[in-house]
């Protein structure tokens, strides 16, 4: 035999190499799946793709594990150590996915086609076009929400996407060497050290303790002089911070922020943005509300989802989806209201469950079940209608009976298979970090809220990402970043 290193070698070779299907089948359906997020890549890694002509299309072509993106903001960890190229999933698949770097411009619910244009920097002869489905699932998530809130767009970083937390932390930098440069009035220096985050849910709370570790454990070292004026400050427009979590946990982290000296600002609504400052309304104790003008050199503006032009279009071509406003009301096998084998996931579907990127992941994990099942039960009615052609030209009695029970046995895998029952959320829990080395995490499994610092907790939040990162490589990256930060401290170059 080829002995171990031959198997290994084998199975590489084969993980490498899907199996060659030349072009589509046009005996299968074609199933468009949009995206390559939590659903979406959840989705494509259970579904047996050898049922169906799978054609993904995203202007993204890898997943981002966004749990840990805040940690890239700082570079604690590098945002290749979070990526997985799409094309290293799909060729783990059974059969050919095809795939195109593109973004779904428009989504024709009649004519059932999907538009599609290549928005990267290289453009061939070709950079529109469409592609027909048969079936589709729109799993392309959210946009930053602003709510019109002039300046926000301009003047703010977003924290969604790789681009973004590369910008952030050269923002960073760029404030901290521009405050040091020579002759800076103290004014200035005031203001370009203050770090303003907008948006008290876990992505604005996660960022702030982040940002507030990397001064703590580095900056401050590398450069002492910006000592007494690096701050940051968390601004929420709501009476508390991580309003999804207990009481409990919310008082947790606010005494942690105390102690991190970094400040809340809650009651505190920014209405509007410039370069250098927001204007915030601001209610008092008493009631009485008053606009107050906050300096920043960094602002991150990090206030939850609004729905994306595309999914807001189609939505006006169906009206059943009139009253909808957050994004595309669903059924509870996801198919999307009042349209027929168009499926949602994610960020960019409603549900009874907040947008997470775990819900996310359970939506596409069950439309991958059901798809799978469609596939099969296709299968045992085609060959239910073949035995019983069969059954028809029998020549003996014995024959015919033994069809018979043929035709039983598979009518009664079919009720099986068709007892797929409706999409069911199960929470395994929410967890945040909240700086130095400390998380917050209600386990829904464990029936309580865990609210501790100290090791245990750091090690606990560090090994529930760890085993939840994608891919084995992800992990390692992961793991050898967090080590080198430990070793040399983080990279503070621009
Ligand atoms: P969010 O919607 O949870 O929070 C946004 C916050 O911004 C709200 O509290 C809102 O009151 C505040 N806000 C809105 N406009 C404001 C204004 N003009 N001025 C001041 N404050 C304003 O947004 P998110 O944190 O980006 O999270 C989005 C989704 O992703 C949520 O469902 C969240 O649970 C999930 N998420 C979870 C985790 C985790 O579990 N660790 C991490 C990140 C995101």
């Amino acid at each position: 035999g080829l002995g171990l290193t031959g198997a290994l070698a084998y199975s590489i070779y084969s993980l490498r190499h899907p199996e060659e299907q030349i072009e589509p089948d046009p005996e299968k359906k074609t199933l468009v799946i949009l995206g390559t997020g939590w659903g979406s890549v959840s989705l494509l890694k259970k579904l047996d793709t050898e049922n169906y002509n799978v054609i993904v299309v995203s202007p993204r072509n890898y997943f981002l594990f966004t749990p840990l993106l805040p940690s890239c903001t700082t570079g604690l960890i590098e945002h290749r150590s979070i990526m997985e190229p799409i094309r290293n999933i799909l060729r783990q698949k059974k059969a050919t996915v095809k795939f195109f770097e593109a973004e779904a411009t428009k989504i024709d619910y009649e004519k059932r086609v999907v538009y599609i244009s290549d928005d990267s920097e290289i453009k061939g002869d070709i950079s529109h076009t469409e592609v027909p489905f048969d079936m589709l699932v729109i799993g392309v998530g959210a946009e930053n929400a602003t709510f019109g809130i002039p300046g926000v767009r301009e003047n703010s970083c977003f924290l969604k996407e790789v681009n973004d937390a590369q910008n952030i932390r050269k923002r960073v930098m760029d404030c901290v060497e521009t405050a040091m440069f020579k002759d800076q009035t103290p004014d200035e220096v005031k203001r370009l050290l203050h770090m303003v985050v907008v948006g008290g849910g876990p992505t604005g709370v996660e960022f702030a303790g982040e940002l507030q570790d990397f001064f703590n454990d580095d900056l401050k070292k590398w450069i002492p002089e910006i000592q007494d004026n690096f701050h940051v400050t968390l601004v929420e427009a709501l009476p508390n911070v991580l309003p999804m979590f207990s009481k409990q946990l919310i008082d947790y982290t606010e005494s942690t922020f105390k102690e991190e000296e970094i400040t809340i600002r809650t009651k505190t609504m920014v209405k509007n943005v410039t370069d250098k400052y927001i204007e915030a309304e601001v209610t008092n104790p008493d009631g009485t509300k008053a606009i107050e003008t906050i300096p920043y050199g960094l602002l991150v503006w990090a206030t939850g989802n609004a729905v994306r032009p595309v999914i807001r279009d189609l939505m006006d071509q169906i009206p059943a989806q009139k009253n909808s406003r957050r994004g595309l009301a669903v059924n509870e096998y996801l198919v999307v209201n009042g349209a027929e084998n168009i499926w949602a996931v994610g960020d960019c579907a409603i549900t009874n469950y907040a947008p997470t990127a775990q819900v996310a992941g359970q939506e596409g994990a069950f439309l991958a079940r059901l798809f799978n099942t469609m596939a099969k039960t296709d299968a045992i009615e085609k060959e239910l209608q073949h035995l019983s052609n069969t059954q028809s030209q029998a020549k003996s009695n014995d024959e015919r009976n033994e069809i018979l029970d043929e035709i039983r046995e598979r009518q009664k895998q079919l009720r099986r298979t068709k007892q797929i029952g409706p999409f069911q959320y199960s929470h395994q829990g929410s967890l945040a970090y909240i700086g130095k080395e400390r998380a917050v995490a209600d386990i829904s499994w464990l029936s309580g809220n865990i609210a501790s610092g100290g090791t245990l907790t750091y090690l606990f939040w560090r090994s529930a990402y760890l085993s939840m990162c994608f891919s084995t490589r992800n992990r390692v990256l992961v793991a050898v970043d967090w080590i080198k930060a430990r070793l040399f401290g983080r990279d503070v170059s621009r």
